[in-house]
């Protein structure tokens, strides 16, 4: 599923239901709350605070895919292309870290437009 169709997927599930999408700062308070469970699993597999005990491991792919689905809403109900916003993100990137970490092909340009073309 590309960025387009899962805003469209999103859009569709929130938009069946009356209440339809919360405001701003209730999507950021969410938002919020889904980074941080995130960080309490990853707390928990890689840093000093071990889980209590029976406490069950989380899913992780799941915990990333609920921050996702937070902002997916928080760019529909901001009228945010992500796929545009990712798009522009990483020519940013490209353009202002292409020569700040060690290359591991020796020095060829950075490949994040998604060709895997070493020489576009
Ligand atoms: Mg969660």
């Amino acid at each position: 599923m590309d960025l387009k169709e899962a805003q469209a997927r999103v859009d569709a599930w929130i938009s069946q239901f009356e209440e339809g999408y919360w405001p701003p700062l209730v999507n950021l308070a969410r938002l919020v709350e889904e980074v941080g469970e995130l960080a309490r699993e990853l707390n928990h597999r890689h840093g000093a605070k071990t889980k209590k005990p029976g406490e069950p491991e989380q899913d992780l792919a799941l915990e990333m895919a609920d921050v996702l689905f937070v902002l997916l809403a928080l760019a529909n109900e901001q009228g945010v292309d992500l796929s545009d916003a990712l798009e522009r993100t990483l020519e940013k990137y490209r353009v202002r870290d292409s020569t700040r970490w060690a290359r591991k092909d020796g020095g060829k340009d950075a490949l994040i437009d998604g060709t895997g073309d070493p020489n576009p």
